[in-house]
Protein backbone atom coordinates (compact mmCIF):
# COMPACT_ATOMS: atom_id res chain seq x y z
CA UNK A 1 0.00 0.00 0.00
CA UNK A 2 3.17 2.59 0.52
CA UNK A 3 6.49 2.09 0.78
CA UNK A 4 9.40 4.43 2.70
CA UNK A 5 11.54 5.92 0.10
CA UNK A 6 13.17 8.84 2.53
CA UNK A 7 13.09 9.39 6.14
CA UNK A 8 10.00 9.63 7.02
CA UNK A 9 8.85 9.92 3.08
CA UNK A 10 6.29 7.45 1.94
CA UNK A 11 5.69 6.89 -1.51
CA UNK A 12 2.05 5.94 -2.86
CA UNK A 13 1.22 4.27 -5.84
CA UNK A 14 -1.94 3.36 -8.12
CA UNK A 15 0.35 1.50 -10.73
CA UNK A 16 0.82 4.49 -13.05
CA UNK A 17 1.26 7.93 -10.97
CA UNK A 18 3.01 8.06 -7.64
CA UNK A 19 2.12 10.63 -4.66
CA UNK A 20 4.19 11.17 -1.24
CA UNK A 21 3.11 11.52 2.19
CA UNK A 22 5.64 13.25 4.47
CA UNK A 23 5.75 13.30 8.24
CA UNK A 24 6.94 15.86 10.07
CA UNK A 25 6.68 16.65 13.70
CA UNK A 26 2.86 14.70 14.14
CA UNK A 27 2.07 16.80 10.75
CA UNK A 28 1.64 15.32 7.45
CA UNK A 29 2.41 17.05 4.05
CA UNK A 30 0.93 15.19 0.61
CA UNK A 31 3.41 15.89 -2.73
CA UNK A 32 0.66 15.15 -5.58
CA UNK A 33 -2.70 13.42 -5.03
CA UNK A 34 -3.27 10.65 -7.43
CA UNK A 35 -6.43 9.79 -8.83
CA UNK A 36 -9.69 11.07 -7.27
CA UNK A 37 -10.63 7.52 -5.87
CA UNK A 38 -6.65 7.41 -4.41
CA UNK A 39 -8.16 9.00 -1.32
CA UNK A 40 -9.21 5.63 0.29
CA UNK A 41 -5.55 4.30 -0.05
CA UNK A 42 -4.33 7.80 1.52
CA UNK A 43 -6.87 7.40 4.48
CA UNK A 44 -5.44 3.84 5.09
CA UNK A 45 -1.87 4.70 4.72
CA UNK A 46 -2.54 8.02 7.47
CA UNK A 47 -4.54 5.19 9.52
CA UNK A 48 -1.29 2.95 9.42
CA UNK A 49 1.32 5.21 10.44
CA UNK A 50 -0.77 6.07 13.28
CA UNK A 51 -1.97 9.66 12.46
CA UNK A 52 -5.34 11.03 11.51
CA UNK A 53 -6.95 12.82 8.30
CA UNK A 54 -6.84 16.06 9.86
CA UNK A 55 -3.13 16.16 10.77
CA UNK A 56 -2.70 16.49 6.73
CA UNK A 57 -1.56 20.33 6.23
CA UNK A 58 -0.47 20.65 3.23
CA UNK A 59 -0.99 19.16 -0.37
CA UNK A 60 1.66 20.36 -2.70
CA UNK A 61 1.01 20.04 -6.26
CA UNK A 62 4.26 19.13 -8.84
CA UNK A 63 1.71 20.60 -11.70
CA UNK A 64 -2.13 20.18 -12.69
CA UNK A 65 -2.66 17.37 -14.58
CA UNK A 66 -5.30 14.86 -13.72
CA UNK A 67 -3.33 12.22 -12.16
CA UNK A 68 -1.86 14.43 -9.65
CA UNK A 69 -4.30 17.36 -8.84
CA UNK A 70 -6.55 14.06 -7.88
CA UNK A 71 -8.32 13.95 -4.32
CA UNK A 72 -6.30 17.62 -3.43
CA UNK A 73 -9.85 18.86 -3.68
CA UNK A 74 -11.31 16.55 -0.96
CA UNK A 75 -8.12 16.79 1.26
CA UNK A 76 -9.00 20.42 1.29
CA UNK A 77 -13.01 20.11 2.15
CA UNK A 78 -12.09 17.09 4.64
CA UNK A 79 -8.90 17.32 6.31
CA UNK A 80 -8.98 21.69 6.10
CA UNK A 81 -5.63 21.20 4.17
CA UNK A 82 -4.54 23.94 2.12
CA UNK A 83 -3.72 23.52 -1.81
CA UNK A 84 -0.16 24.24 -3.29
CA UNK A 85 0.49 24.60 -6.78
CA UNK A 86 3.14 26.70 -9.08
CA UNK A 87 1.26 30.38 -9.91
CA UNK A 88 1.78 28.95 -13.76
CA UNK A 89 -0.61 26.25 -13.29
CA UNK A 90 -2.87 28.02 -10.96
CA UNK A 91 -5.66 28.65 -13.63
CA UNK A 92 -5.34 25.13 -14.91
CA UNK A 93 -5.72 23.65 -11.36
CA UNK A 94 -8.63 25.82 -10.25
CA UNK A 95 -10.84 25.84 -13.27
CA UNK A 96 -9.99 22.56 -14.44
CA UNK A 97 -9.65 23.36 -18.01
CA UNK A 98 -6.14 22.91 -19.68
CA UNK A 99 -4.10 26.23 -20.68
CA UNK A 100 -3.09 24.89 -23.72
CA UNK A 101 -3.37 21.87 -25.99
CA UNK A 102 -0.37 19.44 -25.74
CA UNK A 103 1.92 19.59 -28.55
CA UNK A 104 1.69 15.91 -29.91
CA UNK A 105 -1.10 13.85 -29.72
CA UNK A 106 -1.24 10.51 -28.54
CA UNK A 107 -1.96 8.51 -31.41
CA UNK A 108 1.33 7.80 -32.76
CA UNK A 109 1.16 5.68 -29.06
CA UNK A 110 -1.31 3.33 -30.53
CA UNK A 111 0.65 0.18 -31.09
CA UNK A 112 2.26 0.47 -27.68
CA UNK A 113 0.74 -2.14 -25.00
CA UNK A 114 1.67 0.67 -22.44
CA UNK A 115 -1.15 3.35 -23.38
CA UNK A 116 -3.92 1.09 -22.66
CA UNK A 117 -3.00 0.60 -19.33
CA UNK A 118 -2.33 4.38 -18.27
CA UNK A 119 -5.53 5.07 -19.45
CA UNK A 120 -7.63 2.04 -17.97
CA UNK A 121 -5.70 3.25 -14.50
CA UNK A 122 -6.53 6.65 -14.37
CA UNK A 123 -10.07 6.57 -15.71
CA UNK A 124 -10.81 3.76 -13.14
CA UNK A 125 -9.46 6.06 -10.57
CA UNK A 126 -11.54 9.03 -12.12
CA UNK A 127 -8.66 10.70 -13.88
CA UNK A 128 -10.30 11.58 -16.70
CA UNK A 129 -10.59 15.43 -15.91
CA UNK A 130 -9.18 17.94 -13.25
CA UNK A 131 -11.18 18.03 -9.97
CA UNK A 132 -11.16 21.65 -9.79
CA UNK A 133 -9.51 23.06 -6.95
CA UNK A 134 -11.60 25.92 -5.36
CA UNK A 135 -9.16 27.50 -3.19
CA UNK A 136 -5.28 27.80 -3.89
CA UNK A 137 -1.96 28.92 -2.74
CA UNK A 138 0.50 29.57 -5.00
CA UNK A 139 4.50 29.41 -4.91
CA UNK A 140 7.09 30.33 -7.66
CA UNK A 141 10.73 29.84 -8.03
CA UNK A 142 13.49 29.87 -5.85
CA UNK A 143 10.51 30.03 -2.80
CA UNK A 144 10.55 28.21 0.36
CA UNK A 145 6.95 26.61 1.06
CA UNK A 146 6.49 27.83 4.27
CA UNK A 147 4.54 23.97 5.33
CA UNK A 148 6.39 21.15 7.34
CA UNK A 149 9.30 19.79 6.24
CA UNK A 150 10.15 23.70 4.10
CA UNK A 151 10.42 22.28 0.86
CA UNK A 152 12.09 24.51 -1.61
CA UNK A 153 10.60 25.56 -5.23
CA UNK A 154 12.70 24.57 -8.55
CA UNK A 155 10.77 25.81 -11.41
CA UNK A 156 11.12 23.35 -14.75
CA UNK A 157 8.28 24.03 -17.25
CA UNK A 158 7.77 22.45 -20.82
CA UNK A 159 5.31 19.35 -19.63
CA UNK A 160 3.21 21.95 -18.16
CA UNK A 161 3.85 25.99 -17.88
CA UNK A 162 3.83 25.38 -14.17
CA UNK A 163 5.96 22.35 -13.66
CA UNK A 164 8.39 22.42 -10.22
CA UNK A 165 10.38 20.29 -8.63
CA UNK A 166 10.41 20.14 -5.03
CA UNK A 167 13.83 20.08 -2.83
CA UNK A 168 13.59 18.57 0.69
CA UNK A 169 16.66 19.09 2.20
CA UNK A 170 16.57 17.22 5.39
CA UNK A 171 15.49 14.34 3.99
CA UNK A 172 17.43 14.67 0.97
CA UNK A 173 14.49 14.07 -1.24
CA UNK A 174 13.87 15.64 -4.48
CA UNK A 175 10.07 15.51 -5.78
CA UNK A 176 10.35 15.25 -9.53
CA UNK A 177 6.48 15.18 -10.64
CA UNK A 178 6.45 15.13 -14.44
CA UNK A 179 9.60 16.93 -14.75
CA UNK A 180 11.73 13.87 -14.76
CA UNK A 181 10.08 10.42 -14.93
CA UNK A 182 11.49 6.53 -14.22
CA UNK A 183 8.51 5.20 -16.09
CA UNK A 184 7.59 6.14 -19.13
CA UNK A 185 3.12 6.06 -19.48
CA UNK A 186 3.21 6.13 -22.73
CA UNK A 187 6.09 3.80 -23.72
CA UNK A 188 6.80 1.33 -20.78
CA UNK A 189 10.59 2.52 -21.37
CA UNK A 190 12.51 2.38 -17.84
CA UNK A 191 15.15 4.56 -16.89
CA UNK A 192 15.23 9.08 -16.08
CA UNK A 193 13.72 10.65 -19.11
CA UNK A 194 11.27 13.03 -19.81
CA UNK A 195 7.96 12.53 -19.95
CA UNK A 196 6.60 11.52 -23.77
CA UNK A 197 5.81 14.04 -26.10
CA UNK A 198 2.35 13.43 -26.46
CA UNK A 199 1.49 14.68 -22.76
CA UNK A 200 4.08 17.71 -22.94
CA UNK A 201 3.02 20.84 -23.55
CA UNK A 202 6.92 22.25 -24.59
CA UNK A 203 8.91 18.94 -25.31
CA UNK A 204 11.84 21.21 -26.00
CA UNK A 205 11.56 23.39 -23.05
CA UNK A 206 11.07 20.50 -20.74
CA UNK A 207 14.16 19.19 -21.99
CA UNK A 208 15.82 22.63 -21.39
CA UNK A 209 14.34 22.74 -17.80
CA UNK A 210 16.65 19.47 -16.75
CA UNK A 211 19.22 22.29 -16.48
CA UNK A 212 17.46 24.11 -13.22
CA UNK A 213 17.92 20.77 -11.97
CA UNK A 214 21.93 20.54 -12.04
CA UNK A 215 24.08 21.23 -9.06
CA UNK A 216 20.73 19.32 -6.96
CA UNK A 217 22.06 17.05 -4.63
CA UNK A 218 19.31 14.28 -3.36
CA UNK A 219 19.63 10.80 -2.45
CA UNK A 220 16.48 10.04 -3.08
CA UNK A 221 14.78 11.88 -6.66
CA UNK A 222 10.98 10.59 -6.21
CA UNK A 223 8.75 10.95 -9.50
CA UNK A 224 5.47 11.19 -10.74
CA UNK A 225 5.57 7.95 -12.49
CA UNK A 226 8.09 5.29 -11.69
CA UNK A 227 10.41 3.87 -9.23
CA UNK A 228 12.70 5.93 -7.18
CA UNK A 229 15.98 6.94 -8.73
CA UNK A 230 19.35 6.62 -6.18
CA UNK A 231 21.54 7.08 -8.46
CA UNK A 232 22.19 10.91 -8.41
CA UNK A 233 20.53 13.99 -9.63
CA UNK A 234 23.01 14.80 -12.32
CA UNK A 235 23.44 11.17 -13.43
CA UNK A 236 19.50 11.15 -13.85
CA UNK A 237 19.41 14.42 -15.95
CA UNK A 238 22.69 12.85 -18.39
CA UNK A 239 20.13 9.93 -18.55
CA UNK A 240 17.31 11.80 -19.72
CA UNK A 241 19.01 14.08 -21.66
CA UNK A 242 20.74 10.76 -23.82
CA UNK A 243 17.28 9.27 -24.00
CA UNK A 244 15.82 12.20 -25.65
CA UNK A 245 12.16 13.40 -26.67
CA UNK A 246 9.57 9.99 -27.37
ZN1 LIG B 1 1.69 15.43 -15.90
ZN1 LIG C 1 1.74 12.48 -14.42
Amino acid sequence: MYTQVADRVHRLTNGIANFYLIEEAGKLVLVDAGTPKDWAMFGQAVQALGHRVEDLDAVLLTHAHADHTGFAEQARTTAGARVWVHEADEEMARTGKAAASNEAGVTSYLLKGQLYKTFWVLARGGATKIIPIRELSTFGDGETIDVPGQPRVLHAPGHTAGSAVLLVPGRSALFAGDVLCTHNPLTGRIGPQIMPSGLNRDTQQAMRSLDNLSGVKADALLAGHGDPWTGGVGEAIRLAKAAGPS
